[in-house]
């Protein structure tokens, strides 16, 4: 088969890469792009899944990163169910599942995650979902729409979006199995997590923390039972399990790319991988952040946008750091709405109050913000973002007293 030579390799089809893909245009590059994706759909936007879309309110071109014509009127290349399988950085030649090679200039590592499984006794039997692609997300409306008791193993935000989504949008009873003390606890510590928990409890969600999976049970063909080591026993239709990520990295691992001890593709500040030329974005991105001062690598839908950015202009020779501070958002229905910088954990400030659901908790290590969680106060984050990136030492009473203007502190 004839080799085929592009500008721009975009490999894996979710945000980072598309994002790439609109600022390599946006910023000028004027050569080929190619986006290869191994999905059937073209580039969407994956929050949507566990919240409107779930729910029936958003519809699928809703979630979709461009409209469909947009791609051709950019004359981006995409082409999709393709998986690039072999990365010759050497030649720069990429090998396609449809045996086609491709000859590059730069190119975008962007494989993003796939997600943990269960282990355990009846865990093939059916209706028992995990949650990362459309075809997911349908598959557990379908079963919201018919059915009526659901078990959702994990207290993060998959579990407890999913939770939110189910009850509010299909009146499914939901109750979340977790290892977890209260919901949130390893992001948000033990009182901004129960304040999640309260909310999900007060819309009828049961919430049985410091739990672990033992089995599932089912009839010979579905789930019926969800059992954890306790001897807790939970009767249901359907599970939704979200237990975390892995970064994709086969692809850049046999390719010779250096690995994080995060388990993400080791970039520069840059974003750029161990070879020249190449880079890396999204969920699969270890960088050397300069925010941080260490290699950093995040799974949240604004640090893949915006990934996907930096990297595109470095494609065309920039030489730019990605000093963003990361921001990461979740609903619960439309019950309530958090916005998190970050990430750190440290002594928890309260700035507002948390009865009245306006408040901001600050993450404080040695006296220095790390990280900032907001529930209806979102222009104080942009605050948060300055003393993190400033890493200045900030007074934790100016940080709680309305009195005072954060723009002072
Ligand atoms: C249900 C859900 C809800 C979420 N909600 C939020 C939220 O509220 N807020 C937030 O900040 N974040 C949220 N996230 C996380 C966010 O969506 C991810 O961090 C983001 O999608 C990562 O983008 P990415 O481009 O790095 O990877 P992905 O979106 O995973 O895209 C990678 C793509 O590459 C493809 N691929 C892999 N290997 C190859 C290969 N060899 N060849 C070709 N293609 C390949 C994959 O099939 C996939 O389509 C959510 C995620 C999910 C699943």
């Amino acid at each position: 088969m004839a080799r085929r030579q592009v500008d721009h390799l975009l490999i894996g089809g979710g945000l980072a890469a598309a994002n790439c893909a609109r600022w390599l245009r946006e910023g000028g590059a004027d050569g080929s792009i190619l986006l290869v994706g191994r999905e059937p759909d073209p580039p969407y936007n994956r929050p949507p899944l566990s919240k409107g879309y779930l729910q029936g309110k958003d519809t699928r071109e809703d979630a979709l990163f461009r409209p469909d014509e947009w791609w051709e009127e950019q004359r981006i290349d995409l082409l999709l169910r393709t998986s690039v399988m072999k990365l010759d950085t050497d030649e720069r030649v990429a090998t396609l599942s449809t045996k086609e090679e491709i000859e590059f200039g730069s190119a975008l590592l962007a494989t993003g995650s796939n997600v943990k499984r269960l282990r355990v006794d009846g865990c093939d039997l059916d209706g028992i979902h995990y949650l990362r692609a459309f075809g997911n997300s349908d598959a557990i409306k379908a079963d919201a729409q018919e059915r009526t008791r659901a078990v959702l193993i994990g207290g993060s935000y998959i579990g407890c979006e999913v939770a939110a989504s189910l009850t509010a949008a299909h009146g499914v009873e939901c109750e979340i199995v977790m290892l977890e003390d209260v919901t949130f606890e390893p992001f948000f510590g033990e009182q901004v997590g129960r304040f999640f928990q309260d909310v999900l409890e007060e819309h009828g969600v049961k919430v049985h923390g410091g739990e672990e999976l033992e089995r599932f049970e089912g009839d010979g063909e579905r789930v019926t039972r969800v059992v954890t080591k306790s001897g807790l026993e939970i009767d249901c239709d359907f599970v939704v399990a979200g237990i975390g990520v892995n970064p994709d990295v086969t692809l850049a691992r046999s390719a010779g790319l250096e690995i994080g001890e995060q388990g993400g593709v080791l970039c520069s500040s840059e974003l750029q991988t161990s070879v020249s030329g190449i880079y890396a974005a999204g969920d699969i991105c270890e960088y050397d952040s300069p925010v941080h001062g260490k290699p950093m690598r995040i799974e949240h839908w604004d640090v893949a946008f915006n990934q996907g950015k930096t990297a595109a202009f470095n494609m065309m020779g920039r030489e730019l750091d990605h000093d963003v501070v990361p921001y990461f958002f979740s609903d619960l229905a439309d019950w309530v709405s958090m916005e998190y910088v970050g990430p750190g954990s440290g002594d928890t400030v309260i700035r507002g109050s948390m009865e009245e659901r306006e408040f901001v908790a600050f993450y404080l290590d040695d006296g220095k913000v790390k990280a900032a969680l907001s529930v209806g106060r979102s222009d104080d984050l942009d605050h948060a973002r300055r003393f993190i990136s400033e890493g200045t030492t900030t007074d934790p009473e100016a940080l709680a007293s309305l009195d005072r203007d954060l723009a002072d502190v």
